[in-house]
């Protein structure tokens, strides 16, 4: 795929299949990776990507400058991946995909068309010079998002009409799922968490505490406004719900503290159901994919969508999450 083994390019996309491949042709056991002192710098890397990942929700780039450089980036995406599958949490492995997933974007912007469209194929993603094949962008784009709409798009012949920085957004939507599936099958040979034991318990702790959100029990649907308790109804029952009411219940839900598996529990009535496609939908409006969490819309606008059905104490507020707090206090 890449222009003869170029070790820069293989290290700025350790994840494809061309660079897993040269990991594999250098033979390196993996007793040899975790403990060998050549391999100090890329353990090092290793751990740095993953707690990038937990803080800041990107992996840093770091420079290339030469061989040495590349074969340590290449070293540290196995090991990363190794520590990521020894500390057990789905929410490090959704979190960590995504992060190495912007990484790669950050570095896709830069790359030329020709290039841009050799990854995608990686990803069995169609390209031509006006953008996607739109088979392949309803896989991967965001189209609870109205901006990302194939009605809001320029349709040619089959392909929407993209530029450079959206085609590298979809493949970076791509690339997060490819990593986050191989993740959640990964298991960790016995020593990673012995070597790497510090840093796991740390990271353990560190996911424990952005888990602690309360289960769909825990959660008093009694309280809920009038607004919300229709739409958690609708969708309970499978009735389709037009998109802004799917955006205010999760945001909603999202905002009184539930977790996105929670929040996909109730959705899983609907006949459309795709557990993957309401996963990213939820992980993007509640911040955990995109890094912008929706507000809970007011209720002047849920009245202009016409999901407002006020009852005596929706008078006195004029926003649901008011509502919510207010009879809970009582
Ligand atoms: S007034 Fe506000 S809280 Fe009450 S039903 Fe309407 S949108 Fe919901």
């Amino acid at each position: 795929m890449f222009n003869s083994v170029d070790l820069t390019q293989l290290a700025r996309y350790p994840f494809t299949t061309e660079a897993k491949e040269w990991v594999k042709n250098e033979k390196v056991n993996t007793a040899d990776i975790l403990s060998d002192a050549v391999y100090e710098r890329a353990r090092m890397r290793g751990i740095a990507r993953v707690h990038q990942a937990l803080k800041r929700g990107i992996v840093d780039e770091v420079p290339l400058l030469g061989e040495a450089d590349c074969i340590m980036e290449l070293f540290s995406y196995p090991i990363a991946r190794m520590i990521v599958a020894a500390v057990e949490s789905e929410y490090l492995i959704r979190r960590y995909a995504l992060a190495e997933a912007k990484k790669a974007y950050t570095a896709l912007k830069n790359e030329p068309p020709e290039f841009i469209s050799i990854l995608a194929g990686e990803f069995g993603i169609t390209t031509d010079h006006r953008g996607i094949h739109f088979t392949d962008y309803l896989k991967y784009a965001p189209t609870w998002d109205t901006k990302w709409k194939l009605v809001n798009r320029n349709l040619q012949h089959g392909y929407v009409v993209l530029q450079h920085h959206e085609i590298a957004r979809l493949i970076q939507e791509a690339i997060r799922e490819k990593i986050q599936r191989e993740l959640a099958n990964l298991f960790a040979p016995p020593e990673v968490k012995r070597i790497f034991r510090d840093d796991i318990v740390a990271m353990r702790s560190s996911v424990a505490s952005k888990d602690r959100r309360p289960k769909i029990e825990e959660v008093n649907e009694e309280y809920f406004p009038p607004c919300i308790k229709s739409l958690a109804a609708a969708a309970r029952a499978g009735t389709n719900i037009p998109h802004v009411g799917r955006f205010t219940l999760v945001t909603f839900l999202h905002a009184i503290g539930m977790e996105t598996d929670d929040i996909l529990k109730l959705f899983s009535a609907s006949p459309d159901f795709n557990m993957e496609k309401t996963r990213y939908q939820i992980e993007h409006i509640t911040g955990k994919a995109s890094g912008t969490t929706y507000a809970v819309p007011r209720c002047d606008t849920i009245l202009t969508w016409g999901l407002c059905y006020p009852d005596q104490l929706c008078k006195t507020v004029r926003h649901p999450l008011f509502y919510y707090r207010r009879r809970s206090r009582r």
